[in-house]
C-alpha cells in the first residue's frame, strides 16, 4: 500500500494510491482507517511530505563503500545524529541552497517511518510491528561546514535539508532494496540495501534504547558511496526498488 499526503481544495489528508487516484483514508495511518470511495487524479493534488515527524534520527557511514570514500574506518556501533523536524520538505518543495555553505551534498538514503511508540525494545519484541512503512529521503549536507565543525549539526539541519517521499509504503521487506541517486539524470549512487552495515530491525531497537520513537519519527539507513555536490538549478533523484523516486530541484535564493 503507498500512502501520500497531500492538499487538494485547500484540504490536507492522506491516501492511498490506486493506479494514478489517491482515495482518502478517514482516520489515522497510524491507529487505523477507512478508505473512502471518491478518487481524486494525483496530477491534480500538491503532494506533501508523507509525514510530519517529530524528529529524524539519522544514521552515518552505515554502507562500508561510503565510509570508505569519505576516508572513515567503520563503526563499531551505530553513528547517530539528528536532523530538525523544521528541515522536512516534500516531494515537490525546493531544496534551499544555504548562504553559509559553498559544498551541498545529496544523500540518496532509505527511511524508515514508525507506526507506533516504540521505547526500549529487547530482541524479543516485534520490530516490524512498530514500522509503518519505508520512503525515501535525501539527508542534504553542507559538507564543508560538516568538516568545519567537526560534528553534524549545523552541517545536516538548514531548513529544506531532508526531502522526504513521495509516499510511505507498507508490506516492503526493507532488506534487499536497490537504491539509486541521480543528479540531473545522472547515475551518481547505486547500491542495494542488503549492504546496510546496521539492518533496520537492529537500528529500531538499538535507537529506541536511546531516546523514545513516536509515531511519524523517521529513521534514515545511511548512504551508499557516490556521494557529490549539487549546485542551484539541479535536480535530485532519489529512487528506491518498490517505493518510486524522489525528486527535488536545488534553489539559491540569497
Ligand atoms: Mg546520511
Amino acid at each position: 500500500m503507498k500512502i501520500y499526503r497531500f492538499k487538494h481544495d485547500g484540504i490536507i489528508r492522506h491516501g492511498i494510491l490506486k493506479e494514478e487516484n489517491l482515495f482518502s483514508v478517514r482516520g489515522s495511518i497510524f491507529e487505523g482507517f477507512t478508505v473512502e470511495d471518491t478518487p481524486v487524479p494525483i496530477g491534480e493534488v500538491m503532494l506533501l511530505p508523507p509525514v510530519e515527524p517529530s524528529k529524524i534520527v539519522a544514521v552515518g557511514r552505515n554502507y562500508k563503500d561510503h565510509a570508505a570514500e569519505m576516508g572513515n574506518i567503520l563503526p563499531a556501533e551505530p553513528l547517530l545524529f539528528l536532523k530538525p523536524s523544521t528541515a522536512v520538505i516534500g516531494p515537490q518543495d525546493m531544496i534551499i541552497y544555504p548562504k553559509m555553505s559553498s559544498r551541498v551534498d545529496y544523500e540518496g538514503e532509505l527511511a524508515v517511518v514508525m507506526k507506533k511508540k516504540a521505547y526500549m525494545l529487547d530482541n524479543e519484541a516485534p520490530v516490524e510491528d512498530y514500522i509503518l512503512g519505508y520512503t525515501c529521503l535525501n539527508d542534504i549536507t553542507a559538507r564543508d561546514l560538516q568538516d568545519k565543525d567537526k560534528q553534524f549539526t549545523r552541517a545536516k539541519s538548514f531548513d529544506t535539508f531532508a526531502a522526504v517521499g513521495p509516499c510511505v509504503v507498507t508490506g516492503l521487506d526493507p532488506s534487499r532494496l536497490e537504491i539509486k541517486t541521480f543528479l540531473n539524470g545522472k547515475l551518481r549512487q547505486s547500491s542495494n540495501t542488503r549492504h546496510l552495515i546496521f539492518s533496520v530491525p537492529f537500528l529500531v531497537r538499538f535507537i529506541s534504547n536511546v531516546m523514545t520513537l513516536l509515531p511519524g519519527d523517521i529513521i534514515s539507513t545511511g548512504t551508499p558511496a557516490g556521494v557529490g555536490p549539487m549546485q542551484p538549478g539541479d535536480r535530485v533523484d532519489v529512487q528506491i526498488e518498490g517505493i518510486g523516486t524522489l525528486s527535488n530541484q536545488v534553489l539559491k535564493i540569497y
